[in-house]
């Protein structure tokens, strides 16, 4: 059957056919055939085919990558979602696999630009693909960064239109609420501050308060601190950026925050919540956490290691009596 050319185009960059990856049709149509039969070699050697005859084909760059990603192949489908995105920048499923890949390869911190560039530009276009982006960054932190866990986990349900798909977000949020090996100020729920008179906020807090609403968390903190360094004495905004840099993984910044929300609070028990989170996200910086570390110590008898540790290395002994478990 013949296809409306004015129909949006397959490779989801929301173009119009036509104007889009039209010209190599009859060769994509063949290939979305080799991917449904899952015969990948042949689809990834039609891919490579076509992309000599197409160079800048849209559908081709993105199927590769995400064959490539299939097929464990990271540098290669980076390689090619990046020539997609230097065709089209905002094309939503590619700003989306390449966060995903980049995710996958250098870790959360380092990957945090393209998760929220993918968040900004491409959440509400593909929103499934951004929901599932969304659940593997929560899963990824959900040991080291049980706020920022919540909070994707959040903006997952938010953003999936797939009813199995939220539930099984849902279910994941209920497991980290009800952990108790999580301090409760960490994984209960938690939202930000809205000023109380509506009179005229600052334009930069609607900015703030929506990049925030849309998994955008580093650039809502940054907005948020320049509002707090505007206003010191203003609680809200120290707060709001402590949150946000808490859903950023980022606690040093988000303790320090918090600490600056805490001080200048005129309600003496948000104070004490403020401090008491503060706080908590300090003890889960590196520097709080007892690691392993392997040492040969010379001793010819097992009942002399304690001393030897203790005068040679001068290492300090737990206090077990407020160790848990
Ligand atoms: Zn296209």
């Amino acid at each position: 059957m013949a296809r409306d050319v004015y129909e949006p185009c397959l490779c989801g960059s929301g173009r119009k056919l036509k104007f889009c990856c039209y010209r190599a049709l009859s060769d994509i149509e063949r290939i979305d055939r080799l991917l449904d039969n899952n015969q990948n070699r042949l689809a990834l050697q039609a891919l490579d085919d076509l992309l000599k005859k197409h160079a800048n084909n849209r559908w081709a760059l993105i199927h590769r990558a995400f064959l490539h990603q299939e097929l464990g192949q990271l540098e290669e489908a980076l390689a090619d979602v990046e020539r997609l995105l230097a065709i089209d920048e905002t094309h939503p499923l590619g700003v989306i696999l390449q966060a995903r890949l980049r995710l996958e390869r250098d870790g959360y911190a380092k990957s945090r630009g393209a998760i929220q560039r993918a968040f900004q530009r491409a959440g509400r276009k593909v929103r499934d693909e951004a929901a599932s982006l969304a659940l593997e960054i929560a899963s990824r932190l959900r040991m080291d960064h049980p706020m920022a866990c919540r909070r994707y986990l959040m903006l997952a349900m938010d953003l999936w239109e797939d009813e199995d798909y939220q539930l099984e977000a849902f279910l994941i949020l209920v497991r980290l609420e009800t952990d108790d090996s999580v301090p409760y100020p960490l994984r209960g729920p938690r939202e930000l501050l809205s000023p109380s008179d509506e009179s005229d906020p600052p334009e930069e807090l609607r900015t703030a308060l929506k990049l925030a609403r849309v998994g955008c968390f580093d650039a809502a903190a940054g907005l948020f601190r320049k509002l707090a360094d505007q206003s010191p004495e203003n609680p809200l905004y120290w707060y709001n950026a402590g949150l946000c840099h808490a859903w950023d993984a980022n606690p040093r910044r988000a303790a320090e925050a918090l600490h600056r929300a805490a001080g200048c609070a005129s309600d003496f028990e948000d104070a004490v919540e403020w401090e008491t989170l503060a706080q908590l996200l300090e003890l889960s910086l590196d520097e709080h956490k007892t690691g392993y570390v392997f040492r040969c110590v010379p001793t010819d008898s097992a009942s002399r290691v304690i001393s030897v540790l203790d005068e040679q290395l001068g290492w300090p002994r737990a206090d077990l009596e407020n160790v848990k478990g």
